[in-house]
């Protein structure tokens, strides 16, 4: 048995990440894409769902619209609008929209809170020795 401790679901954070890019990728490109776009963030939040019972990156969560799940880029494909003590996200597309309540300027969600943080599990590449020799 190995002592590395093992993510549980790390591909389907993989997938998910990688979708979430190609998905932004796509859509920054052009609006004439936006249907692949769309088609990316449907994959990453079927994904997510079938993962973790949801998309537990919120500032992920926020970005996707609960319409058309587009991408919401701030000018791109959503205006976004400050009206009384609310920031109004609302999609260019299917016109729904996202508010959020800035009443309290210190609020930060609990994902990103230090006391959520229960163990950092390093995945960085460790250097084959083995493999330097043969490329000699
Ligand atoms: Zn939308």
């Amino acid at each position: 048995m190995s002592k590395v401790k093992q993510c549980v679901g790390k591909e389907g954070f993989q997938r998910m990440n990688y979708l979430y890019q190609a998905s932004n990728a796509i859509a920054t490109e052009s609006k004439a894409n936006n249907v692949a776009s769309v088609f990316y963030t449907n994959l990453l939040v079927n994904v997510s769902k079938r993962q973790s019972k949801g998309c537990k990156d919120i500032a992920m969560k926020r970005t996707v619209c609960k319409g058309c799940r587009c991408l919401l880029l701030a000018g791109v494909t959503c205006k976004v609008r400050i009206k009384k003590k609310k920031v109004i996200w609302t999609c260019m597309s299917c016109r729904t929209s996202k508010v959020f309540e800035i009443r309290n300027r210190n609020y930060m969600p609990w994902t990103q809170r230090k006391e959520s943080v229960v163990d950092i599990l390093d995945y960085t590449p460790q250097q084959d020795l083995g493999l330097e020799k043969n490329n000699k």
